[in-house]
């Protein structure tokens, strides 16, 4: 499988020369295997997402804050009709999901109505997209600590195990984190919420993100192989992020960029 991190950005796009290398799109992250492709959220990250006809596409949403949601209209290929997107979320029925995208985009938000107009996609329970690719691979869904509920997601496929743990806030729910820790032991990739520092916490305790140290801490104990830290700060520039880089104390740990395709 390979993950490619469409947007690593978190809460708002970043559009600035000292954002280029790690990049300013909002949050989105393709598992792409030669019989499937799954999209975590369209942050708008979505617009660089090339979606193949050649294997069935599943859009999966974790929750719906806008950097999560924004850049869904903006794929220009999803007004192809003969592209088949099946969305779903572990968080919300497929009633409730479709109703989310109805009204984040009609005209009051968005010049046209977007779900109405585009045929091609379908909402579905996310019980039924497991069972769909059941054969394909292993998908299966966790609670995030997150204002407003979030869904974390964990893929295997051929020993190999890749979790997507975006919005999280670490330390606040011992009961979420064991699990998140039980499930994610020996991954071969998580992907963590490193929005903060662990200084940074105190005032932000409660809004729902983690911290590039709380990741070094979840990778050993989770004995994973590596760990990309995402859903970067926007205001942490390239320079910031590369000097948090260079001091990272483990080999495991990396920051995630823009175009980053990482093969498990
Ligand atoms: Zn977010
Ligand atoms: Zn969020």
């Amino acid at each position: 499988m390979d993950v490619i991190f469409h947007g690593v950005r978190g809460s708002t796009p970043t559009a600035d020369h000292n954002f280029l290398k790690y990049g300013g799109s909002t949050t989105c992250t393709e598992i792409l295997h030669d019989q499937f492709q799954i999209i975590f959220d369209a942050g708008t990250g979505f617009q660089d997402v090339a979606i193949l006809k050649d294997r069935p596409t599943y859009l999966i949403f974790s929750h719906f804050h806008y950097d999560h949601i924004q850049g869904l209209p903006f794929n220009h290929q999803i007004f192809d009709p003969s592209n088949k997107v099946t969305i779903s979320s572990g968080l919300v029925k497929a009633d409730q999901l479709r109703e989310v995208f109805v009204r984040a985009f009609q005209p009051m938000y968005f010049p046209i109505p977007l779900v109405d107009t585009l045929k091609n996609l379908k909402f579905v329970e996310f019980d039924l997209i497991v069972t769909d690719l059941s054969d394909l691979c292993s998908l299966s869904t966790i609670k995030l600590n997150h204002p407003g509920g979030a869904a974390g997601y964990i893929v295997e496929k051929n020993d190999k195990k890749v979790c997507v743990f975006l919005d999280h806030e670490y330390g606040l729910e011992p009961i979420i984190d064991n699990e998140l820790v039980d499930n994610a032991k020996d991954s071969d990739l998580i992907v963590w919420d490193g929005m903060f520092l662990d200084e940074e916490l105190p005032p932000k305790k409660g809004w729902g993100h983690s911290s590039i140290e709380q990741g070094i801490a979840f990778s050993e104990k989770t004995s994973c192989k590596s760990l990309a830290i995402a859903h970067h700060a926007p205001t942490r520039n390239d320079e910031q992020l590369n000097e948090h880089s260079n001091n990272l104390t483990s080999d495991k740990v990396f920051f995630a960029y823009q175009g980053l395709s990482h093969s498990v």
